[in-house]
Order: structure tokens, then sequence, then C-alpha cells
């Protein structure tokens, strides 16, 4: 299949790029002095131990601390908030707040490359059903087992049943969340969660009802047992079978969606 995206062209060292692919590399611009201020930030919010709420400093000391113009600055400023990283309060109490992080900027982005690519709505669902198991796999791993009664224990068949689709939903969706923030591996959870992301906002949740997708409760309560008795091998594999049976359910009831490409947004 012929895609009709634009190009993906790999730069490692990231010093040179060859846009047109014709085997002449053009150097790589140089970061402006706005995307160097919004570096800096974030190494000074890393450094300090920053929590979501906390309050940057007032932007008369972040002038002269950075040594930068106002409109630098700003610009600076203006991109860490449209990726999700800070929000910008107006007004004599404003300034800029620390924001958790949330996968949902992430996939956002990640959605723009996609778009541009050409990528469609399988190949997303393709990549999930190869995320997902990782991560059963890896929070199986852990030791504690109370942690994971803990957390997961709300997903057994045992658990009392809820009544309500939107509930309904909300848990379903819930356990896959539960399992990426167990993870203990940053770039497995942000991937994972980006990923699930562009699934549930671009895809599920444009189909009516919702629930038809994920009323797989019994496939969590397995995982969840498999994870919580350390078998890994048997978590992996079950979730394997979960996503390829959401994604085999949604084919046959909407075949053309899959085939869509991504839009950005
Ligand atoms: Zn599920």
């Amino acid at each position: 299949m012929h895609r009709h995206g634009l190009p993906i062209v790999y730069t490692p060292g990231g010093d040179f790029a060859d846009p047109g692919g014709n085997g002449r590399p053009t150097p790589l611009r140089q970061p402006k002095a706005s995307e160097v201020v919004a570096a800096r930030i974030v190494s000074d919010v890393v450094a300090a131990r920053m929590s979501p709420g906390d309050r940057l400093r007032p932007e008369a000391e972040m002038l002269e601390h950075y040594g930068v113009s106002r409109e630098s600055l700003r610009e600076g400023l203006r991109i860490l908030e449209v990726q999700g990283l800070i929000t910008l309060k107006r007004g004599p109490n404003g300034g800029p707040i620390v924001s958790a992080i949330n996968a949902s900027y992430l996939a956002r982005t990640a959605t723009l490359y996609f778009n541009l690519s050409n990528a469609s709505y399988a190949d997303v669902f393709e990549v999930w059903a190869d995320l997902e198991p990782s991560l059963a796999a890896k929070v199986a791993r852990i030791k504690d087992r109370d942690l994971k009664v803990a957390a997961l224990g709300r997903f057994l068949d045992e658990a009392v049943p809820i009544d309500d689709d939107a509930l309904t939903f909300s848990r379903n969706n819930g356990f896959h969340a539960v399992l990426a923030e167990l993870a203990d591996n940053p770039v497995l959870t942000l991937l994972t969660q980006a990923v699930s992301h562009i699934v549930v906002d671009h895809v599920v949740e444009s189909i009516d009802p919702v629930h038809d997708l994920e009323h797989l409760e019994s496939d969590h309560d397995a995982i969840a047992q498999a994870i919580i008795d350390g078998r890994h091998a048997k978590a992996a594999s079950l979730m394997r079978e979960h996503i390829e049976g959401i994604t085999e359910q949604f084919r046959t009831k909407w075949p053309d969606r899959l085939e869509e490409s991504i839009h950005w947004r």
C-alpha cells in the first residue's frame, strides 16, 4: 500500500537533515532563543523538584535569571503552554503554573506527525496491541503482590458490578490507565497512554454507544488475576488477545473507520 504521506527522515545525531530526500544534507536550523529558554525552564522545574500547581518565578525575575528579551521569554512560555506543561494565568495574580504531565498533549503532537505521514487508525490499533502486552508483562513482574492487589482488586470479577454504561466505560478505560501508572517506566507509560488517548479520543468516543466496544470486563478480570499472580507471559498474551479482540470487534462494526487517516487534534 502506498500511503502518499510526507517522507519520514531519520537523522541520528540530529545535526543534519535531508528534507528533500535527495541525498543533500541541509543543516537543521539553530534553536531560537525562545526554545533555548523553554528548555532551561524545563531543566529548572526538574532540578527544583517542582510539583503541579507550583508557580514559576515572576516574569521580572525570569528575565534577569535567563538573560533573554521579554519577547523570547513569553514565546518560550507559550511553547511550554502549547505542550501542556504549564498553564498561563492572566491577570494581576497571574503567571505561569506548573502542570501535571498529561499524555494527551503527547498524543496531540504525535497525531500531527501521524497525520502528515498519512498513518491510519489501523496503524494505531496495531501499535496499541504491541504496547499494552509489554506493559501488562512489566506490571506482572512487580514483586509486591499487595501493591498489585490494592491497584487492581477492583477489576476482579468479585468487585461490585456497576449498572451504568458511562461508569462501566470509565472503569474499563481506568483499567488500562492503572496498568500504565504501575509500570514504573515513564517512557512505556507515556507512549502507551499517548497511543490509548488516540484510540479512545479519536475513535472509541466517536462511536455510539461507547460501551459496545469495551464490554470485555471478564478480559480485565483474567488479565488482572494473571498480573497479581506474577504470570507475566500469561498476562501479556491475555492482553494481546484482549486488544486484538477490541480491534476485531471494531473492524466488524465500523470497517471504514479503521482505514481512515489520523487527523491532527
Ligand atoms: Zn480493556
